[in-house]
């Protein structure tokens, strides 16, 4: 054997020996210095079943002669390796002759039986392990066919560019027809137990009557991840029992790549009926809290409303009776009439907002999602504080750039955040006795699609002590104060997916203030991983 020939055969992982006529060995790969433990120095010019203690299952006269009649043989054979491991072989052996007919050779190829059989074992170990799990876990699995919908996307492709969100958007027909053509290879006993159905009528059925309409978007954002190759899909949805009932669902969608071949996909699905009953019960006591801390917050501003409401007011009189001296004259002064009527309709008008803005505080509902201009909502919660700021002595200072982006949510609720950490600046300040009061209410857009509001003040600060527990229910520093005020603040803010923290200004003083995602944040159709979503 020469040097090319050796180096060739190292690239085989089995143990390649060959042996002369003799039963020398002349060539040992790399695979045999594996399987047997002898390095190749140490091997050849010996005999081969000296070396390996060869145990053949057939006298070894036997089996030269079929080798030397058949030119081949293959079986099984006992060896023991450096290490006086047992090994089990399995041999081929092939006889190489001369131009003459002389045996030049033998080339055996073997391969250890008790790895194979190990691999094997362990295989079936883990296939028996995913068996398992596949049908004792809580989760219900699906194995679906997939084949249907992938031909449905292959001709809608073929047939031309085409933008699949928009196309799944304007054709529900298409979704539905993908949907029905997805059928079910198998699923695990819970599923049965979940959706109420005998895996008689589920096996080779369509998903069709699982999947409720009000769900094809779902189904939709699903076959977007699937195009866009990604790995999964998780997004909670609502699915049907088979006798029609709803049932609430974290769906998991992974595309196996071993599948890709059976065009199927597995589906898991946890019901979670029980935990979004909770969560919704949660977001109510949440709803009701704020609400009740509105009311509370607006009795406290009461003096700062009756004067607010009262200053349009006590103009409207004013300029009413100045009217009427104007037209009691002699010569009724119309023209001068008429502007003070004008100015009378606007501080009615004024007065008319105050109390709708009021109103609307004091109203109890479901948090709303609605596109809001932060500097607006943060001029109109100032609205609110203009007596109290004035009672108190403190200046007002607004920093609202034009420009930032929108933030979703409920208006009422996020003014409601600003007020409370304004008012809670004022208080501080008050109790302080800081001779410098000034309340600065600043807006700015953060990077990342994230918009900042700060109520900045020239008070006490917060103690140090103090600041890990500041949002925390029931920490409070003032006698009649409750402590609820900064944990509904940040209830509000964290149910708009942000963040709220305090900290103290250098010079004395202290900033409250929170960050809010822009753009459409969180609510009821949030889908973890969904393409359609962002
Ligand atoms: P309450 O106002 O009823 O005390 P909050 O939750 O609104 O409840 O506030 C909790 C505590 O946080 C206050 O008692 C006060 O000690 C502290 N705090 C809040 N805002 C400020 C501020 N701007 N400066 C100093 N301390 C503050």
């Amino acid at each position: 054997m020469d040097r090319d020939d050796a180096s060739i055969l190292d690239m085989v992982e089995d143990g390649v020996v060959v042996r002369d006529a003799r039963g020398r060995v002349v060539g040992w790969n790399a695979g045999a210095q594996a399987l047997y433990g002898f390095a190749r120095d140490e091997a050849l010019g010996r005999s081969i079943h000296d070396l390996l203690g060869t145990r053949h299952p057939l006298t070894v006269a036997e089996i030269e002669r079929r080798l030397l009649a058949d030119g081949a043989w293959e079986g099984e054979v006992a060896r023991l390796a450096a290490d006086g491991r047992a090994l089990r072989v399995q041999v081929r052996w092939r006889v190489r002759r001369a131009a003459d007919g002389a045996v030049r050779d033998v080339v055996e190829i073997g391969r250890d039986l008790g790895g194979l059989e190990r691999e094997v074992r362990e295989a079936l170990e883990t296939e028996h392990r995913y068996r398992n799990l596949f049908h004792a876990t809580a989760a219900s699995f699906w194995d679906l066919d997939f084949s249907g919908v992938r031909r449905m996307l292959e001709d809608l492709f073929n047939a031309g560019p085409v933008d699949p969100r928009a196309y799944f958007a304007a054709n529900p027909d298409f979704l539905r027809a993908a949907i029905d053509s997805t059928r079910v290879v198998d699923v695990n006993d819970k599923t049965l137990e979940m959706f109420g159905v005998a895996r008689g009528d589920l096996v080779g059925a369509s998903i069709g009557p699982f999947w409720p309409e009000a769900s094809q978007g779902v189904f939709a954002a699903s076959l977007m991840a699937a195009i866009a190759n990604r790995p999964n899909f998780v997004a909670e949805t609502v699915l049907s029992r088979a006798d029609g009932a709803p049932l609430e669902a974290l769906l998991t969608v992974a595309w196996p790549t071993q599948n890709k071949g059976r065009g199927t996909v597995l589906v898991g699905v946890i019901d979670i009926s029980e935990q979004a009953a909770a969560r919704r019960a949660l977001e109510k006591a949440q709803a009701d809290l704020a609400h009740a801390a509105r009311v509370a917050m607006l009795g406290e501003l009461t003096a700062s409303i009756a004067h607010e409401v009262n200053q349009p007011l006590a103009a409207i009189v004013t300029n009413g009776e100045a009217g009427l001296r104007w037209l009691g004259r002699a010569e009724p002064d119309v023209g001068e009439a008429r502007v003070l009527n004008t100015r009378m309709v606007a501080d009615a008008r004024r007065a008319a907002d105050i109390i709708a803005r009021i109103r609307q505080m004091a109203q109890r509902g479901e948090p709303r999602r609605e596109p809001i201009v932060i500097p607006e909502l943060v001029a109109e919660a100032a609205q609110f504080l203009g007596h109290e700021i004035q009672g108190r002595g403190a200046s007002l200072v607004l920093d609202l750039p034009p420009g930032l982006p929108l933030v979703t949510g409920d208006r009422t609720q996020l003014q409601q955040v600003v007020v409370n950490l304004a008012m809670n600046a004022l208080q501080a300040m008050a109790a302080a006795d800081s001779v410098r009061r000034q309340v600065t209410l600043r807006a700015a857009a953060l990077g990342e699609g994230l918009v900042r509001v700060d109520v900045e003040d020239t008070g006490p600060g917060i103690p140090a002590a103090a600041l890990p527990h500041l949002f925390d229910s029931f920490f409070t520093t003032r006698a009649t104060g409750m402590g609820m005020g900064l944990s509904i603040c940040r209830s509000i803010v964290e149910a708009h997916g942000g963040s709220i923290e305090a900290r103290n200004v250098q010079d004395g003083g202290a900033i409250v203030g929170f960050t809010v995602p822009a753009g459409d944040v969180g609510g009821d159709d949030r889908l973890a991983g969904d393409p359609c979503a962002s």
